[in-house]
């Protein structure tokens, strides 16, 4: 399986545990677990008001009840699933042009500036007579990412990505025609989204005035090979045209006489063909690799080795491609308004394949471990399994970022527009193969660090002076070396212990923390968890108390623990709730646990000190007692109000009093109405989308939990919470503290115990036994020139430098923006280096440091062939999905757009050759940029279908915030396998499909993940044989549609498939539910919402028209 994807459910420091997915046991650099002494409580004095102590549960069986049982109210069906994704919704793919990106003033350059070879020779470039306008935008599409594809990020040899060494030069658009025969051609873009610009609508075919929105001089470029004939009148093929800008509505431009000859690249002749005949050859671009079957179900994969742009080759001219009966132009169509021309598709063997990029990438990548010896190396993608070797860098799984090459100057930065971003996972789970970062000890002296700016001691350090002082590499300041850490250079420099320390050969280790790194200036107690479980009637009926008392009592013994020691130091509590809390003291000496209910939740306070935190094997016996007992407590309760925010200020106070950092677990049912604290109110309101007013669904409804979340940031106190809503709770308020606290939610809507079990549990043992480090604070610094500017992620920051998380686990990230504020070099490059100030789980207290050397550069070109379009597109999702708390959605998809247009129009206009301004040319690392970005722009958040509830749109939301990589790539782009292509006995994964409907055989059935959901699709056909080995049952009508567990069966396709489906879960970091849909059945349309290359039932574009959309955008900053 993928290493590299998240986190594998395998421990990967220690020893699997029987039972559980996995004990993560920490095996940081083999240190024995600290023995911080645990703090003893100071037995509970003074009279508190408000509680009273009652016996033992047994006894009290009826806690308090205020109400009747609920009246089902519920307002959001449940059933829904979780995505839904029927309904319109907003039409509106495009962009306004108007909206400008908010966050790059001042860079554009384009437009403005002539593209002077263009105009010089505007004849050159008009090879054959235009063709239609749609068609050309096709070949002018399919071309130009061969264009990208091969010539400027061409990589020396096979890798995706360029050297160092590789220069710009390299980057000429047109490379040499031979590698680029003709394309295969689709038809008519599909412009219907562009709206907002009606007048500038590209005409599909004759149009003459609007002809010019694809048809400037430059698109009949030698890249548009395959088709010639008459003029149509409109056609902009004269260098006149160029200086028009192409949106709008410009004079007719002038076309060139047909016949005039192209001095482009030489190729293959184009076939001639007029416009008007139906079927104009199409042909295939060698680049593209094979010719695929025209045939959605993609008969054989991958035939041949895919070459998509990653490997030079010798052009291949390829067999004619299919012939769309869509891509056939009629007479008819020219007289239609663009707007009903949609239909008319581009061939999707033509545009940038992902499923091709990160096959490739498998292959020329996935075998060598990557070496992190090397400044500014791009890295495998997230999607390739790979191992890492630290030889002075810190590993991607820490982190990754959007270009290893950066612009020297704020100029270039602004001019590309490519956000400078690093998505950071200090705590990264590694796979067993690779070493966790070692521990430094420098005793009481404490870690050396630079005088000046506190960077810690890193291999970038300059010794100097016989090594008697070192220069640091962040900031210039010359230190003195102390005594003890003194040693002698070798002839080049280099201290000769270098490769004895980690701290100056490694890019990741941890320094021991001395007691000026603590709180108070005091060496930290283990943290604590405590649960507090909610027994309204919902929590009660469902089964949820019972199913979670009973996992609590064998889960407990799974606690994290560090290095090799037998038991967690991490201590426990518990406390049930509804309107009220109930307080349990287990402490060990308890023949029966008791319970202290506090009533008077307006000014919460702890009931009890002494035995309410324990050591688990000490207090066994009566914790167990205790979950045992309050299943039966509540048996009977009518309770159905909850309140919310006392409990979680009730956990606080517990750690506040303990004097320890801790995790909260709180499992919760409703939206918190009972009069207390944080009381909330159903303000759910579908009628907001699309408005102004949209975003306050996205906003907290009181200010409240921002300040509950800050108390507990300040006590070192994170919240992690389970949700069973059954209808509205109001995710976006209840999901602050856990979001300001690095906390996680988790949401199982209308949660049964025998649908949900099995997800919820998984969910529970994960998030339990996950290593976790508490009461943390991340600084990110920069070498001179650069500085963090911006962090998005689950944490809260009091200053604009220190992020403060409450806890930090191994599945979190933050990503970090960064800004010139002087000029760089690319001598020096630029270094990052992230410390991590943590307590770990058995109370040790450590520093955790990344370094990161990334190179600079002073031409655009470098920049553009050292990006990586999977960290862009996890910067930009986070970004735009902070952005909806303050932008109308529709802003917010606008500004995405116009960066991404800018991103591409100014590697066209400086990094690819000048003479093809009418084709959309894709830097290599980018070309898969539109494709993701739709994904985004289309997803529930920011472009909702009806049935996506206000809770699903803010759970994912915040969701996404802490995503790394890998979780982003397949979140927005959902992996789709087929499942009976390959032999049964083929021990891998089959290679995924693209996701569009077109994919789909009939006759095979699928498996669709993306890292929250997993569907299995069956095709109305398939064999019966199939059928029966996979769900027991004679045929497809007898398919349970929506099951959610496979038959186990003694078969080699049912072992397969299960197989599958176990690893895909393994992979990822929540469970993923299964859910069985029958081709043509009504929850297929739940399942087609995945196929992210498809246009959308909620108004979403598909990629093809995305791209068209895109290249217009490219064009008209280009004009
Ligand atoms: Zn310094």
């Amino acid at each position: 399986m993928n290493v590299n994807q998240s986190a594998p459910p395998v421990p990967p420091f220690g020893q699997p545990q029987p039972v559980y997915q996995g004990y993560h046991q920490s095996s940081y650099g083999g240190q024995p677990g600290s023995t911080a002494p645990t703090t003893s409580y100071g037995a509970y004095n003074g009279p508190v008001p408000g509680y009273q102590q009652t016996s033992p549960p047994g006894v009290s069986r009826a806690p308090p009840s205020s109400e009747a049982p609920p009246a089902s109210t519920a307002q959001a069906p449940c059933g829904q699933a979780a995505y839904g994704q029927f309904g319109q919704g907003d039409v509106q793919n495009g962009p306004s042009s108007t909206v400008q990106m908010q966050r790059f003033p001042g860079s554009q350059p384009f437009g403005s500036v002539p593209l002077t070879p263009v105009v010089s020779q505007p004849t050159v470039l008009q090879p054959y007579g235009p063709p239609p306008t749609s068609a050309q935008v096709t070949a002018q599409l399919a071309g130009m990412q061969i264009s990208g594809a091969v010539a400027p990020a061409l990589p020396p040899v096979g890798l995706g990505y360029g050297s160092p060494a590789s220069l710009a030069s390299a980057s000429g658009s047109f490379p040499n025609p031979g590698l680029y025969g003709s394309y295969p051609q689709g038809q008519a873009p599909p412009l219907s989204q562009a709206q907002g610009h009606l007048g500038a609508q590209p005409p599909q075919r004759s149009a003459p005035p609007q002809a010019s929105t694809f048809t400037s001089p430059a698109s009949g470029g030698p890249r548009m090979p395959s088709m010639t004939g008459p003029f149509l009148p409109g056609q902009g093929f004269g260098g006149p045209s160029l200086s028009q800008p192409n949106h709008v509505s410009s004079p007719p431009p002038q076309a060139l006489p047909p016949g005039t000859q192209m001095t482009g690249p030489p190729g293959p002749p184009p076939p001639m063909h007029s416009s008007q005949q139906p079927g104009y050859q199409l042909q295939q671009n060698g680049s593209f690799g094979p010719a695929r079957g025209p045939q959605p179900n993609y008969g054989s994969p991958y035939p041949g080795a895919p070459t998509f742009g990653s490997q030079p080759g010798p052009p291949q001219p390829l067999p004619p491609k299919r012939l769309d009966p869509d891509a056939i132009p009629s007479p008819q169509l020219n007289e239609l308004p663009p707007q009903q021309k949609t239909r008319h598709r581009i061939d999707p063997d033509a545009i940038p394949s992902p499923i091709q990029v990160i096959e490739d990438d498998r292959n020329n990548r996935g075998s060598e471990p990557f070496v992190t010896g090397v400044r500014g190396q791009v890295p495998p993608l997230v999607t390739t399994n790979f191992l890492v070797k630290d030889q002075g860098n810190a590993s991607p799984r820490y982190i990754r970022c959007t270009s290893y090459n950066i612009p020297c100057t704020s100029d270039m930065a602004k001019q590309a527009q490519v956000p400078l971003a690093a998505v950071i996972k200090p705590l990264a789970r590694l796979p067993p193969e690779e070493v966790s970062p070692y521990v430094v000890d420098h005793g009481e002296s404490g870690p050396l660090r630079c005088n000046r700016c506190k960077a810690y001691m890193c291999p970038f350090m300059q010794f100097i002076e016989g090594g008697r002082r070192f220069q640091c590499c962040f900031c210039s300041c010359i230190n003195d070396v102390p005594p003890q850490y003194f040693q002698h250079l070798d002839h080049t420099g280099k201290r000769v212990d270098a490769y004895d320390r980690p701290e100056l050969s490694l890019g990741s280790y941890e320094f021991l923390a001395t007691v000026d790194y603590c709180k108070n200036n005091k060496f930290p107690s283990p943290p604590a968890f405590i649960f507090m479980i909610d027994v309204s009637y919902n929590a009660i009926r469902s089964g949820l108390v019972r199913l979670l008392c009973e996992e609590l009592k064998s889960l407990l013994d799974f606690l994290p623990r560090e290095g090799g020691t037998e038991e967690s130091a991490i201590r426990v509590g518990f406390v049930t709730y509804n309107k009220v809390l109930h307080f349990y003291n287990v402490k060990s000496s308890l023949a029966q646990p008791q319970m202290m209910v506090v009533s008077d939740v307006a000014d919460m306070f702890v009931p009890l000190l002494d035995g309410f935190l324990v050591n688990v094997s000490e207090s066994r016996a009566v914790i167990t007692s205790l979950l045992d007992q309050i299943p039966e407590m509540f048996a009977d309760t009518r309770e159905t109000e909850t309140v919310f925010a006392p409990v979680i200020q009730a956990g606080m106070e517990a750690l506040k009093a303990a004097e320890c950092a801790g995790k909260l677990f709180l499992f919760h049912t409703s939206l918190p109405i009972a009069e207390a604290p944080g009381k909330l109110k159903n303000r759910d309101d579908r009628k907001l989308i699309n408005t102004d007013k949209e975003k306050t669904l996205f906003q907290p409804q009181t200010g409240a939990y921002q300040t509950l979340a800050k108390e507990c940031v300040a006590q070192g106190c994170c919240v992690d919470l389970f949700l069973f809503p059954n209808q509205y709770v109001d995710v976006a308020t209840l999901s602050v503290v856990p979001q300001l606290t690095g906390g996680s939610v988790y949401k199982y809507a209308c949660f049964q115990v025998e649908n949900d079990q099995e997800r919820f549990l998984s969910d529970l043992r994960r998030d339990v036994q996950k290593v976790v480090g508490f009461d943390a604070v991340m600084r990110v610094r920069t070498s001179t020139g650069i500085r963090a500017v911006d962090f998005f992620g689950a944490f809260y920051m009091s200053n604009t430098t220190d992020v403060e998380l409450a806890g930090l686990d191994g599945d979190k990230t933050v990503t970090v923006e960064f800004k010139h504020d002087d000029r760089l070099n690319e001598e020096s490059g630029a270094l990052l280096q992230c410390a991590l100030l943590y307590t770990s789980c058995a109370g040790q207290r450590r520093l955790r440091i990344h370094n990161l050397a990334l190179n600079c550069c002073t031409q655009l070109a470098d920049l553009y062939r050292n990006c990586e379009t999977d960290t862009l597109i996890n910067y930009m999702a986070k970004f735009a999905y902070r952005g909806v708390l303050n932008s109308p959605v529709k802003t917010v998809r606008d500004t995405l757009i116009t960066q991404c247009a800018q991103i591409l129009a100014c590697y066209r206009k400086n990094c690819a050759s000048p003479s093809s301004a009418g084709q959309l040319i894709l830097p290599e690392c980018m070309k898969l940029l539109p494709v993701y970005l739709n994904c985004v722009l289309k997803s529930d958040v920011l472009q909702p279908g009806a049935e996506v509830t206000t809770d699903d749109r803010a759970y994912v939301r915040q969701l996404v915030t802490s995503m790394d990589v890998a979780e982003t790539n397949v979140f927005f782009y959902p992996r789709l396998l087929p499942l009976t292509k390959s032999p049964i006995e083929s021990a891998t994964e089959p290679p995924a499909v693209r996701a569009s409907e077109e994919r789909l055989s009939n006759g095979d059935i699928y498996l669709l993940e993306n890292g929250l959901n997993l569907f299995l699709w069956v095709g109305a056909s398939v064999q019966q044989g199939v059928v029966q080995s996979l769900f027991n049952v004679s045929s497809f009508s007898q398919i349970t549609s929506g099951l959610s567990i496979l038959p186990v069966l003694d078969n080699p396709l049912s072992k397969k498939v299960r197989g599958l489906i176990d690893s895909l879960r393994a992979q990822r970091s929540r469970y993923m539910k299964l859910i069985v849909v029958k081709q043509e059945d009504k929850l297929e349309m739940l399942f087609k919402h995945f196929l992210v290359e498809d246009k959308s039932l909620s108004g979403g574009a598909s990629y093809v028209d995305f791209l068209c959309h895109m290249h217009k955008e490219i064009r008209q900053l280009l004009s």
